[in-house]
C-alpha cells in the first residue's frame, strides 16, 4: 500500500517544479502537494549541487529564509490566506539589504559588512512571506556587463558554463536560470537587469524611476538606479513588481502614487496597439539569429493586430558617451563613504588618517571600480565640469525628448536587447569599450527614466538564449508587460536550460 508520502512523490518531482513557475509552485503549495519547507529545501539542495559550477551565491541565508517556509506553511494549514508569492524563493542581489545577514556588492570593501537594517524592498518581501535564499553575486558595486568584475567569483552562465551570465546582475540571472531560485531581485543602472535577462533566458524588467524605493540599495548612479526583477515568466515579473513598488518616504526619488495592479491588463488585445521598432537599433550589427528573433516577433505583432512604425532615436549614438560621464560622476560620489572609517574594510599599518584612506581604497577597490571613481572625478573637476558633466546633462535631456517625440507615435518600442547573445568567458575584460558597448541597447532607459524589459525569445545557432527588448512611457508598465505577455504567448520560448547543460 502506498503511504501519503509516496503517494505526493509518484504525483509532483519536486525537482522539476523547482524549474518552473512561482503560479505553479503556488498551485502545488495550495493543493498541499509540497510544503514551503520542502520546497525551499529542495532549492537548497539544487544550490548544494550547482552552484559549485555556476557561483550564482555570495552566501545563504538560510536560516531566514526556511523561517519563512514555516510561516507559510502554518499558514496554508490554518487556511489562512497567503500572498500571491507567498512561499516562492527568492535570491537577492547582494547590494540590496537584508537585516543581520553580509551586504557586500562583491567588494571587498564590504566583505565583512553586516547590514543593520533591511531595504525598503526586503521589507515587502518579508511581510508577503517571500523566502530569501540567499545574496546574489554580481559585479562589483554593479559596474560592469559580465559578472567577471565581481571579487568574490565569477559567475557563470547556467546554459553555457564557458559564456558569461550577463551582468551586473549576473548572479540573480543565474540563480533563476539553473533553479537555485525562482525569482529574483536586480538593480538596473544602464541594463543589469535586462542584459543578464537575455543572456540567461529570462524576464528581466526595470520600472519606471521612483517606481520602487532605492532604500536600502547600495547606491551606484542614484539618478539611473532601480531594484526590479529577474523571472521566468512575464506574470512572475508582474507579481513581483506588485510587491516591491509604491511610494516610500525614505527614498527622495520615490513617486507619490499607489501603483496599479500590474497583472490586470497582461492579457489584454493588442489590436490597434502601435509597436515602434527602433531604427538605430535594429539594424546594423545585429547577430543574423538575433535579427532573424526580431523579425519573427514583428510578424507576430502584426498578426496580433498591432501596426507597426519605424522609430528613430538619432541621439542613441552618444548614448554611451552620455552614460559614461553621468554614470560615473554619480558613482565617484556615492562611493566616496567606503574609506575605512565607519564600516566596511580597513586598510592595516597606516601612519594618519590620509593613509588610512588611501591604502583602504587601493586595496578595497577592484579595477573597474576605481576607473569609474577616476572618470567620474575628472568630469566632475574644476574646468572640465561645464566641457562633460554640463553637456552629458543636456544631451540627456535631449535623449530623454527624443523618447517623448517617439511615444507620440508609437505606444511601446521594441529592439535587440543586445546586439549579440552571451560571450566567452574572459573575451572582453581587457578591453572595456567592447565591454560598454553591450550596452547599448539598453542604457538610454536608464538616461530617459522609462520601463524597459527583456523578453526571451529563441536561442542562436550555439542554443544561447535570444532576448528581446520592450520600452514604454514612464509609469506605463501594465501596457509594457500586456505586450510581453503577448509576445511570450506567442514564441512559447521553453525557459528551462537544457538538462545536459550543467553535466
Ligand atoms: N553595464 C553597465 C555598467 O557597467 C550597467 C550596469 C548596471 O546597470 N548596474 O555600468
Amino acid at each position: 500500500m502506498l503511504t501519503r508520502e509516496h503517494e505526493r512523490y509518484f504525483k509532483l518531482d519536486i525537482s522539476e517544479l523547482i524549474t518552473k513557475s512561482s503560479s505553479e509552485q503556488r498551485k502545488a503549495l495550495l493543493n498541499k502537494e509540497v510544503s514551503a519547507v520542502e520546497l525551499t529545501m529542495e532549492v537548497y539542495r539544487k544550490i548544494e549541487s550547482v552552484d559549485e559550477k555556476i557561483g550564482a551565491y555570495n552566501s545563504l541565508t538560510k536560516e531566514y529564509a526556511l523561517e519563512t517556509a514555516k510561516k507559510v506553511d502554518e499558514k496554508i494549514r490554518n487556511n489562512e490566506e497567503i500572498s500571491p508569492l507567498a512561499g516562492i524563493p527568492l535570491a537577492l542581489k547582494d547590494n540590496i539589504n537584508l537585516k543581520s545577514y553580509s551586504t557586500t556588492a562583491s567588494s571587498k570593501i564590504l566583505a565583512n559588512f553586516v547590514s543593520p537594517y533591511d531595504a525598503t524592498v526586503t521589507k515587502k518581501l518579508k511581510s508577503n512571506l517571500i523566502p530569501i535564499m540567499g545574496k546574489a553575486n554580481m559585479d562589483e558595486f554593479a559596474m560592469g556587463s559580465s559578472n567577471e568584475n565581481s571579487a568574490t567569483k565569477i559567475v557563470r552562465n547556467p546554459w553555457n558554463l564557458n559564456k558569461v551570465p550577463g551582468g551586473s546582475s549576473g548572479g540573480s540571472a543565474a540563480a533563476v536560470a539553473a533553479g537555485e531560485a525562482t525569482l529574483a531581485l536586480g538593480s538596473d543602472t544602464g541594463g543589469s537587469i535586462r542584459l543578464p535577462g537575455s543572456y540567461c533566458g529570462l524576464v528581466g524588467l526595470k520600472p519606471t524611476y521612483g517606481r520602487v524605493s532605492r532604500y536600502g540599495l547600495i547606491a551606484f548612479a542614484s539618478s539611473l538606479d532601480q531594484i526590479g526583477p529577474l523571472t521566468r515568466t512575464v506574470e512572475d515579473a508582474a507579481l513581483l513588481l506588485n510587491v516591491i513598488s509604491g511610494y516610500d518616504e525614505k527614498d527622495s526619488t520615490s513617486l507619490n502614487q499607489t501603483p496599479p495592479d500590474f497583472t490586470k491588463d497582461l492579457r489584454n488585445d493588442l489590436k490597434g496597439l502601435k509597436i515602434g521598432y527602433i531604427k538605430e537599433l535594429c539594424t546594423e550589427g545585429l547577430m543574423p539569429e538575433v535579427e532573424n528573433a526580431l523579425k519573427k516577433s514583428l510578424e507576430i505583432y502584426k498578426s496580433l493586430g498591432a501596426e507597426l512604425v519605424e522609430i528613430s532615436l538619432p541621439l542613441i549614438k552618444y548614448s554611451i558617451a552620455v552614460y559614461y560621464i553621468v554614470a560615473t560622476a554619480e558613482a565617484s560620489s556615492n562611493l566616496a563613504r567606503f574609506d575605512g572609517v565607519k564600516y566596511g574594510y580597513r586598510a592595516k599599518d597606516a601612519q594618519s588618517l590620509y593613509e588610512m584612506y588611501v591604502k583602504t581604497r587601493a586595496q578595497g577597490f577592484g579595477d573597474e571600480v576605481k576607473r569609474r571613481i577616476m572618470l567620474g572625478t575628472y568630469a566632475l573637476s574644476s574646468g572640465y565640469y561645464d566641457a562633460y558633466y554640463k553637456k552629458a546633462q543636456q544631451l540627456r535631456r535631449l535623449i530623454k525628448n527624443d523618447f517623448d517625440n517617439a511615444f507620440k507615435k508609437a505606444d511601446v518600442l521594441i529592439s535587440p536587447t543586445c546586439p549579440h547573445t552571451a560571450f566567452d568567458i574572459g573575451s572582453k575584460i581587457e578591453d572595456p569599450l567592447s565591454m560598454y558597448l553591450t550596452d547599448i541597447a539598453t542604457i538610454t532607459a536608464n538616461l530617459a527614466g522609462i520601463p524597459a524589459m527583456n523578453v526571451p525569445v529563441g536561442l542562436d545557432n550555439s542554443g544561447l538564449p535570444i532576448g528581446l527588448q520592450l520600452q514604454a512611457d514612464c509609469l506605463n508598465e501594465t501596457k509594457l508587460l500586456n505586450v510581453a505577455f503577448k509576445l511570450e504567448e506567442a514564441v512559447q520560448f521553453n525557459y528551462g536550460i537544457p538538462s545536459t547543460a550543467l553535466v
